[in-house]
């Protein structure tokens, strides 16, 4: 008889957990963002209807910089934010669902200091460097640090970062290869990690190395189709749907967007005097300009021939006005090659501005008065910013 209630436990349990995995690996296929899948593994792991480690951390392999990068991370960063959370969640009645919406509509997860300072951490991937983390790569296999091993590793990076009395890492593959790592441990509540933890990990890991790739494979694809092949800037089809996107957020964060729009002063008068390819060089450079002036979150595209729009999420129109104004200034400083043939000796630029929410509310409303706003910058004699 008691073989009889062992079994039916194991039943019970092995029941549950693949009711767990099968909400994880259904929730991974909802979406082909590299960052929500990326929350969603980690929710998994840390949820209490998950797999429900205290805290999990996620690193990709950067194949092209040959580095292991910190991505994300989740996790309470002490006892009294972790009970906080935790009854939130129970009081709420959240389930993983309701998680991984939470994460969408809301950048606290993003903004938390864990997760934050977890994307400082870069680790160079090294055959002959055994560290914690390169070896996980190389090997291929989990390790659980136990209370007793781990002492072993305590000059690591990453456990001198993570200060865990436990830990379990596991790698992420896609096809045999190695392309991710999961850190997971019980940091708070100190609850042993067991075998079944260790299995659970593991079997989600490995759907987990596949959502990722899958996602990578399909930003790559989408990033190409999305550029514009002479500048590398987003193209404008891609342009009015960013757009369109930044502007819903804005609304559902009630926070402000500008949009500039940048024309070239005179481009035609470069064209005709030294032809087209010329002209598409300084196309390029002021592309690069653009680029290297303007922040993470700012999205740089090439509207069409030598007008440029950069998106400004989270930026209102003053802020804007000093960003463009210095584009502008530093346009007008570089030195672009032959720009003694422009009517001012050199290559210059106009700009509009506009902002959601003083100027309108729809795409269609900024980009016409961004248009206006440019406009007038030429009006007032090219070089000029106006919104
Ligand atoms: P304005 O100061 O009023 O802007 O004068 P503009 O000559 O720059 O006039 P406009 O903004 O209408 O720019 C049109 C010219 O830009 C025509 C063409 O010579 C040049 N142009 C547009 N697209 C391209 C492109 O893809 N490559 C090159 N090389 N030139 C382009
Ligand atoms: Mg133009
Ligand atoms: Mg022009």
């Amino acid at each position: 008889m008691e073989e009889l209630t062992k079994v039916k436990f194991e039943l019970e349990r092995t029941k549950s957990e693949l009711a767990i995995l099968y909400e994880i690996s259904n929730a991974m296929r909802t979406t082909l963002k590299l960052d929500e899948i990326l929350y969603i593994i980690l929710t998994g792991v840390t949820a209490h209807i998950g797999l429900g480690f205290n805290r999990a951390v996620l690193f990709l392999i950067n194949e092209k910089d040959n580095l292991i990068e910190g991505k994300n991370a989740i996790g309470p960063e002490s006892g009294e934010e972790a009970n906080r959370v935790w009854k939130y969640v129970e009081q709420e009645k959240m389930d993983m669902e309701d998680l991984i919406n939470a994460y969408k509509i809301s950048d606290h997860v993003r903004e938390s200091g864990f997760n934050q300072q977890i994307q400082h951490i870069k680790i160079p991937l090294l055959e002959q460097k055994k560290d914690l983390l390169s070896l996980c790569v190389l090997e291929g296999m989990p390790l659980h640090l136990t209370r007793e091993t781990i002492q072993n590793y305590s000059h690591d990076q990453i456990i001198q970062f993570l200060k865990p009395e436990e830990l379990v890492v596991v790698p992420l593959k896609a096809k045999d290869k190695v392309n991710g790592i999961i850190l997971a441990d019980n940091f708070i509540t100190k609850k042993p990690i067991t075998k079944d933890d260790l299995r659970m990990l593991i079997m989600l890991a490995n759907q987990a190395g596949l959502a990722i790739e899958n996602s990578q494979l399909y930003e790559k694809t989408l990033i190409t189709a999305h550029q514009d092949s002479l500048t590398k800037l987003w193209n404008h089809g891609y342009f009015q749907y960013l757009l369109v996107v930044e502007l819903e957020r804005s609304k559902a964060t009630a926070t402000p967007l500008s949009l500039i729009m940048l024309d070239i002063d005179d481009f035609k008068i470069y064209n005709d005097s030294l032809g087209h390819q010329s002209g598409d060089m300084i196309l390029k450079d002021i592309a690069a300009l653009i680029k290297n002036q303007s922040r993470k979150m700012d999205y740089v595209c090439r509207y069409g021939g030598e007008e440029f729009a950069i998106i400004l999420p989270y930026t209102d129109k003053k802020e804007a006005y000093l960003i463009a104004e210095r584009l502008r200034e530093n346009v007008a400083k570089y030195p672009f090659i032959k720009e003694e043939v422009q009517p001012n000796k050199t290559i210059t630029a106009s700009l509009g501005l506009s902002s959601f929410p003083e100027n309108g509310s729809s795409a269609s409303e900024l980009i016409s008065h961004s248009d206006r706003a440019l406009y007038e910058a030429k009006h007032k004699g090219k070089n000029n910013t106006s919104g």
